[in-house]
Protein backbone atom coordinates (compact mmCIF):
# COMPACT_ATOMS: atom_id res chain seq x y z
CA UNK A 1 0.00 0.00 0.00
CA UNK A 2 1.20 3.46 -0.77
CA UNK A 3 2.12 5.15 2.31
CA UNK A 4 0.03 7.83 2.48
CA UNK A 5 2.44 10.60 4.20
CA UNK A 6 4.80 10.16 1.56
CA UNK A 7 2.04 10.62 -0.87
CA UNK A 8 1.32 13.94 1.00
CA UNK A 9 4.78 14.97 1.01
CA UNK A 10 5.35 14.29 -2.68
CA UNK A 11 2.31 16.26 -3.51
CA UNK A 12 3.51 19.43 -1.07
CA UNK A 13 6.81 19.27 -3.38
CA UNK A 14 4.90 19.37 -6.22
CA UNK A 15 2.76 22.25 -5.19
CA UNK A 16 5.93 24.04 -4.44
CA UNK A 17 7.81 23.37 -8.07
CA UNK A 18 3.80 24.12 -9.63
CA UNK A 19 3.33 27.69 -7.58
CA UNK A 20 6.39 28.68 -8.72
CA UNK A 21 5.95 28.10 -12.68
CA UNK A 22 2.53 29.72 -12.43
CA UNK A 23 3.99 32.80 -10.90
CA UNK A 24 6.17 33.02 -13.73
CA UNK A 25 3.40 32.82 -16.00
CA UNK A 26 0.98 34.64 -14.24
CA UNK A 27 3.93 37.69 -13.84
CA UNK A 28 4.53 37.01 -17.68
CA UNK A 29 0.73 37.49 -18.86
CA UNK A 30 0.54 41.09 -16.15
CA UNK A 31 3.89 42.40 -18.20
CA UNK A 32 2.38 41.45 -21.32
CA UNK A 33 -0.04 44.11 -21.15
CA UNK A 34 2.05 47.19 -19.68
CA UNK A 35 1.93 50.03 -21.44
CA UNK A 36 5.10 50.51 -23.43
CA UNK A 37 8.15 52.06 -22.17
CA UNK A 38 6.44 52.43 -18.47
CA UNK A 39 8.89 51.74 -16.09
CA UNK A 40 7.13 50.75 -12.90
CA UNK A 41 5.85 48.23 -10.76
CA UNK A 42 2.37 46.15 -10.65
CA UNK A 43 2.13 46.88 -6.74
CA UNK A 44 2.81 50.66 -6.54
CA UNK A 45 1.04 53.62 -6.35
CA UNK A 46 0.54 55.78 -8.73
CA UNK A 47 -1.46 59.27 -9.19
CA UNK A 48 -5.31 58.44 -10.44
CA UNK A 49 -5.56 58.66 -14.60
CA UNK A 50 -1.97 57.56 -14.70
CA UNK A 51 -0.96 55.13 -16.95
CA UNK A 52 0.15 52.70 -13.46
CA UNK A 53 -3.22 53.11 -12.70
CA UNK A 54 -4.75 52.28 -16.09
CA UNK A 55 -2.23 49.22 -16.16
CA UNK A 56 -3.34 48.04 -12.60
CA UNK A 57 -7.48 48.74 -13.87
CA UNK A 58 -6.19 46.28 -17.01
CA UNK A 59 -4.78 43.54 -14.69
CA UNK A 60 -7.83 43.53 -13.09
CA UNK A 61 -9.66 43.53 -16.07
CA UNK A 62 -7.53 40.66 -17.25
CA UNK A 63 -7.80 38.37 -14.00
CA UNK A 64 -11.71 38.76 -13.92
CA UNK A 65 -12.45 38.07 -17.77
CA UNK A 66 -9.98 35.76 -18.86
CA UNK A 67 -8.02 34.14 -16.31
CA UNK A 68 -10.79 33.62 -14.06
CA UNK A 69 -12.63 32.19 -16.99
CA UNK A 70 -10.32 30.10 -17.63
CA UNK A 71 -9.70 28.59 -14.21
CA UNK A 72 -13.35 27.93 -13.82
CA UNK A 73 -13.65 26.50 -17.06
CA UNK A 74 -10.59 23.80 -16.54
CA UNK A 75 -12.13 22.88 -13.12
CA UNK A 76 -15.29 22.26 -15.07
CA UNK A 77 -13.30 19.81 -17.16
CA UNK A 78 -11.88 17.91 -14.33
CA UNK A 79 -14.99 17.50 -12.70
CA UNK A 80 -16.66 16.19 -15.54
CA UNK A 81 -13.85 13.66 -16.34
CA UNK A 82 -15.12 12.22 -12.81
CA UNK A 83 -18.26 10.85 -14.90
CA UNK A 84 -15.61 8.26 -15.90
CA UNK A 85 -15.19 6.77 -12.75
CA UNK A 86 -17.40 5.40 -10.22
CA UNK A 87 -18.00 4.76 -6.26
CA UNK A 88 -16.24 0.93 -5.57
CA UNK A 89 -18.85 1.00 -2.10
CA UNK A 90 -15.94 0.82 0.30
CA UNK A 91 -17.83 2.97 2.80
CA UNK A 92 -14.84 4.65 3.86
CA UNK A 93 -16.98 8.51 3.20
CA UNK A 94 -19.39 7.08 5.35
CA UNK A 95 -17.65 5.88 7.64
CA UNK A 96 -15.30 8.62 8.31
CA UNK A 97 -15.90 12.64 7.68
CA UNK A 98 -13.83 14.71 9.01
CA UNK A 99 -14.53 18.15 9.89
CA UNK A 100 -12.77 21.55 11.38
CA UNK A 101 -15.74 22.02 13.09
CA UNK A 102 -17.37 20.87 16.54
CA UNK A 103 -20.91 19.48 16.49
CA UNK A 104 -22.15 22.43 18.14
CA UNK A 105 -20.60 24.99 15.27
CA UNK A 106 -21.58 22.87 12.26
CA UNK A 107 -25.20 23.20 13.86
CA UNK A 108 -25.11 26.89 13.96
CA UNK A 109 -23.71 27.01 10.50
CA UNK A 110 -26.88 25.07 9.58
CA UNK A 111 -29.16 27.74 11.26
CA UNK A 112 -27.04 30.30 9.67
CA UNK A 113 -28.16 28.72 6.30
CA UNK A 114 -25.19 26.96 5.02
CA UNK A 115 -26.07 23.93 2.58
CA UNK A 116 -23.43 22.33 3.32
CA UNK A 117 -23.41 22.36 7.39
CA UNK A 118 -27.14 21.43 7.29
CA UNK A 119 -26.66 17.98 4.89
CA UNK A 120 -24.09 17.20 7.27
CA UNK A 121 -25.32 17.42 10.10
CA UNK A 122 -28.74 15.72 9.11
CA UNK A 123 -26.78 12.30 8.06
CA UNK A 124 -23.56 12.69 10.48
CA UNK A 125 -23.24 11.83 14.13
CA UNK A 126 -19.52 12.57 15.86
CA UNK A 127 -17.34 9.85 17.00
CA UNK A 128 -17.33 9.65 20.54
CA UNK A 129 -13.31 9.33 20.55
CA UNK A 130 -10.82 9.83 17.73
CA UNK A 131 -9.59 5.77 18.51
CA UNK A 132 -12.47 4.53 17.29
CA UNK A 133 -12.36 6.90 13.80
CA UNK A 134 -9.20 5.44 14.05
CA UNK A 135 -9.66 2.46 13.52
CA UNK A 136 -11.45 2.88 10.23
CA UNK A 137 -8.54 4.53 8.41
CA UNK A 138 -5.20 4.32 10.54
CA UNK A 139 -3.09 5.68 8.03
CA UNK A 140 -5.16 8.69 7.66
CA UNK A 141 -5.14 9.67 11.73
CA UNK A 142 -1.87 9.22 11.40
CA UNK A 143 -0.94 11.85 9.13
CA UNK A 144 -3.29 14.21 10.68
CA UNK A 145 -1.78 13.62 13.85
CA UNK A 146 1.77 15.01 12.22
CA UNK A 147 0.62 17.32 10.40
CA UNK A 148 -2.51 18.97 11.82
CA UNK A 149 -2.11 21.79 15.27
CA UNK A 150 -5.50 22.42 15.12
CA UNK A 151 -8.67 20.32 16.19
CA UNK A 152 -10.30 18.05 13.49
CA UNK A 153 -13.41 16.06 14.96
CA UNK A 154 -14.47 12.89 13.20
CA UNK A 155 -17.82 12.01 12.37
CA UNK A 156 -20.08 8.83 10.78
CA UNK A 157 -23.15 8.42 9.38
CA UNK A 158 -25.56 5.68 11.47
CA UNK A 159 -27.40 5.36 7.95
CA UNK A 160 -24.66 2.73 6.97
CA UNK A 161 -25.98 -1.01 8.02
CA UNK A 162 -23.63 -3.78 8.77
CA UNK A 163 -23.14 -4.84 5.42
CA UNK A 164 -21.37 -1.42 4.57
CA UNK A 165 -24.41 -0.27 1.96
CA UNK A 166 -26.37 3.16 3.18
CA UNK A 167 -29.83 2.26 4.24
CA UNK A 168 -31.55 5.03 2.81
CA UNK A 169 -29.55 5.19 -0.63
CA UNK A 170 -32.47 6.59 -2.51
CA UNK A 171 -32.76 9.35 -0.27
CA UNK A 172 -29.05 10.25 0.55
CA UNK A 173 -28.79 14.17 0.52
CA UNK A 174 -26.71 15.65 -2.68
CA UNK A 175 -23.06 15.78 -0.48
CA UNK A 176 -22.93 11.82 -0.40
CA UNK A 177 -24.07 12.07 -4.14
CA UNK A 178 -21.57 14.36 -5.51
CA UNK A 179 -18.43 12.69 -3.19
CA UNK A 180 -15.68 13.60 -3.54
CA UNK A 181 -15.92 17.18 -5.71
CA UNK A 182 -12.51 18.20 -4.53
CA UNK A 183 -9.75 16.74 -6.62
CA UNK A 184 -7.45 17.88 -3.89
CA UNK A 185 -9.12 15.78 -1.03
CA UNK A 186 -7.70 12.91 0.34
CA UNK A 187 -8.99 9.70 -0.76
CA UNK A 188 -8.01 5.84 0.76
CA UNK A 189 -6.67 3.84 -2.16
CA UNK A 190 -10.38 1.81 -1.85
CA UNK A 191 -12.14 4.44 -3.14
CA UNK A 192 -13.41 4.11 -7.05
CA UNK A 193 -12.41 7.94 -7.59
CA UNK A 194 -8.34 7.31 -6.13
CA UNK A 195 -7.21 6.96 -10.01
CA UNK A 196 -9.41 10.12 -10.86
CA UNK A 197 -7.59 12.08 -8.14
CA UNK A 198 -4.31 11.41 -9.37
CA UNK A 199 -4.62 11.94 -13.15
CA UNK A 200 -6.18 15.09 -12.46
CA UNK A 201 -3.86 15.76 -9.49
CA UNK A 202 -1.16 18.26 -11.70
CA UNK A 203 -3.95 20.54 -13.51
CA UNK A 204 -5.71 20.52 -9.80
CA UNK A 205 -2.66 22.06 -8.22
CA UNK A 206 -1.84 24.40 -11.02
CA UNK A 207 -5.32 25.82 -10.79
CA UNK A 208 -5.39 25.73 -7.29
CA UNK A 209 -1.58 28.14 -7.33
CA UNK A 210 -3.19 30.01 -9.75
CA UNK A 211 -6.33 31.25 -7.46
CA UNK A 212 -4.12 32.17 -4.57
CA UNK A 213 -1.49 34.06 -6.64
CA UNK A 214 -4.43 35.81 -8.01
CA UNK A 215 -5.70 36.90 -4.86
CA UNK A 216 -2.12 37.75 -3.92
CA UNK A 217 -2.24 39.96 -6.64
CA UNK A 218 -6.01 41.36 -6.15
CA UNK A 219 -5.45 42.15 -2.70
CA UNK A 220 -2.14 44.02 -3.02
CA UNK A 221 -2.45 45.88 -6.16
CA UNK A 222 -3.83 49.52 -5.11
CA UNK A 223 -7.48 50.05 -6.28
CA UNK A 224 -7.64 54.02 -7.67
CA UNK A 225 -9.23 55.31 -11.12
S1 LIG B 1 -26.53 8.84 3.81
FE1 LIG B 1 -25.85 6.90 2.90
S2 LIG B 1 -24.35 7.52 1.34
FE2 LIG B 1 -24.63 9.27 2.72
S3 LIG B 1 -23.01 9.06 4.29
FE3 LIG B 1 -24.85 8.04 5.06
S4 LIG B 1 -24.61 5.90 4.51
FE4 LIG B 1 -23.19 7.08 3.24
S1 LIG C 1 -14.67 6.38 -0.38
FE1 LIG C 1 -15.07 6.41 -2.59
S2 LIG C 1 -15.52 4.26 -3.18
FE2 LIG C 1 -15.66 4.42 -0.94
S3 LIG C 1 -17.85 4.79 -0.60
FE3 LIG C 1 -16.87 6.80 -0.68
S4 LIG C 1 -17.01 7.45 -2.83
FE4 LIG C 1 -17.47 5.24 -2.75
Amino acid sequence: MTDLNSSIKSMKQKYREIFLKSVDAIKQRVDEIKPKDFDGDIFDEYEPQSLGTQWQSAVLEMFEDDICHEIYRKWKEILDYRKNFECKGCATCCNLACSEFSPEQLREKAQNGDKFASQFTKIFIPYKTREEARAIYPEYLELLDGTLEDEVYFYHCPKLNECKRCSDYENRPEICRTFPDNPLSILPETCGFYQWRAEVEPVALMLHSMVEIIDYYKQNIPRKK
